[in-house]
């Protein structure tokens, strides 16, 4: 049994959760603790003591803590992924590419802690200074999702640390064990003082919601559904704690008569089926205009026939099974829904068998949808992706647009003044130019707009915004 670690302690929890293979379900990665109510107010107490421990000690101690973690990760990148791809269902290469980034972003914070810099203004009374310092916000409470089990922790968790936070940390329960590795990590190598981290694994439900509501916690990282997130935000805001949410996505690739088909084709592929679909920044709606439509439509089912969809762990698979069977129930609900209102499912969308049982789902290519439908309004978090058929630029930028999401978009294009108009033009917080909506670097600031975000950025030097306070203080000499 694989056990919570609170105030410096491996401890049992009050039930077992049993961690499943999708690729294969007869295959049992791990049983994990689960944590109760009780038990997640113990670790946020040790949190609330151990933060002044922390944070007295110096930039570089915390520094060369993030470091050695990182270091760690990336040595392990093989075992790690290999873990992850088990209990996720991405491909082997995704999962050991996704260890590589927690690894880097450990790495690259352990430096962001030497530069927390501050400003020192001009007085306008005779006589005084005015310094303006960052310090850190005191516990964070950091509740993550499925989708990426050890790199949303990592880019939270190591932003926290690095400011002088102390953690309380709750993974998603469907694959705990990325995170309980990357826990045990952050413990042993990271040596920290007890309680400055906690990881408490268990339901959103019991062990999220005591998080959330505790008065000791001072701020809530969450990364999930649009649902959930709301709910959290208003919790947080009632009793005055700061919240930052990462939610859903229904990201638009606009693809332009003038664009190079293999560089759409490639984009699109890698955009909406990579990972099975299953990233907040996943190119949902592919937005194509008329003259490039058919043929692009053809070149993208042509290269979906050759698809290796199988098991996560074998070297030959290009897409995963979807994570579990509620994941794969939602997916064909979706699937349905497009169909009954008239989509041609031009591509998958099939429940496919392998030598093993698991969730596997052919990519879904629609063809024939228009915006305003249920299809192109929810996030799916699948592999199914739609075609809308506009006529110019205008139409394009207006569909991409037409959405309560705004995360990600991208354009493929050759054309200068389309690209450069879609980058200014486009309500998502990020974009992207002939490159797939999702896949960013972790040295940028990652977030976006209207209901996909809320609050400050994550990643890069804007992680600061969010796990730190600013204090002006006066002086007169
Ligand atoms: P979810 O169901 O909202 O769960 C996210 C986390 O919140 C899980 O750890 C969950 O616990 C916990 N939770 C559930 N109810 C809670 C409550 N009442 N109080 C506190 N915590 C609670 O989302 P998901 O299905 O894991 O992830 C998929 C979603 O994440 C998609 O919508 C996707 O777009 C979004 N996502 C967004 C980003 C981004 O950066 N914008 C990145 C990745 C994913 P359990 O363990 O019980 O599930």
């Amino acid at each position: 049994m694989f056990k919570n670690y609170i105030a410096g302690e491996w401890i049992d929890g009050v039930a077992a959760n049993c961690n499943v293979n999708p690729s294969d379900t007869n295959d049992i990665v791990g049983e994990y603790a689960r944590a109760d109510a009780r038990q997640t107010t113990m670790a946020v107490d040790a949190a609330f003591e151990a933060q002044w421990v922390w944070r007295k000690l110096t930039a570089e101690d915390r520094a060369d803590a993030m470091d050695r973690i990182g270091s760690e990760l990336l040595v392990r990148r093989e075992e790690l992924g290999r873990l992850l791809s088990r209990e996720e269902g991405k491909t082997l290469a995704e999962g050991i590419g996704e260890v590589v980034r927690a690894g880097r972003v450990f790495k690259f914070f352990a430096g962001e802690a030497l530069r927390l810099g501050g400003e020192k203004l001009p007085g306008i009374r005779q006589g005084v200074e005015v310094d303006v310092v960052r310090e850190p916000e005191g516990v964070v409470g950091i509740i993550t999702p499925w989708n990426f089990p050890i790199a949303i922790p990592a880019w939270k968790i190591a932003p926290a640390l690095a400011y002088g936070n102390a953690v309380v940390f709750k993974p998603a329960d469907l694959v705990p064990g990325s995170a309980w590795a990357l826990s045990e990590i952050i413990a042993r190598a990271g040596n920290l003082p007890a309680g400055v981290f906690n990881l408490v694994m268990g339901p959103g439900s019991q062990v999220g919601d005591t998080i959330v509501k505790s008065p000791k916690v001072r701020a809530v990282s969450f990364t999930g559904s649009t649902g959930t997130g709301r709910r959290i935000g208003i919790e947080c805001m009632t009793r005055g704690a700061k919240v930052q949410l990462e939610m859903g996505g229904k990201n638009p690739l606009v693809i332009l008569d003038d664009a190079d088909i293999d560089v759409a084709v490639s984009v699109a592929l890698s955009g909406s089926f990579f990972s099975s679909g299953q990233r907040c920044t996943a190119s949902s709606r592919l937005i194509v205009q008329a003259g490039i439509h058919d043929d692009f439509v053809a070149a993208m089912i042509e290269r979906l026939s050759r698809l290796k969809v199988g098991n996560a762990l074998h070297s030959d698979t290009e897409m995963g099974p979807v994570a579990s069977r509620d994941q794969l129930d939602q997916d064909i609900a979706y699937i349905e829904s497009a169909r009954a209102d008239g989509c041609v499912l031009a591509f998958g969308g099939e429940v496919l068998q392998r030598e093993t049982p698991g969730y596997y789902l052919s990519p879904a290519l629609f063809t024939e949808t228009r915006n305003h439908m249920k299809i192109n309004r929810e996030e799916v978090f699948g592999p199914v992706a739609t075609v809308i058929k506009v006529g110019d630029y205008e139409q394009a930028l207006a569909t991409a647009n037409d959405t309560e999401f705004g995360l990600s978009s991208g354009i493929c294009t050759t054309s200068l003044k389309y690209a450069s108009d879609f980058r200014r033009s486009s309500s998502a917080g990020m974009v992207m130019v002939n490159l797939p909506t999702a896949g960013v670097d972790y040295h940028a600031p990652f977030g976006g707009r209207k209901g996909s975000s809320y609050g400050a950025r994550e990643q890069g030097a804007y992680a600061r915004e969010f796990y730190t306070s600013v204090k002006t203080s006066y002086t007169l000499a």
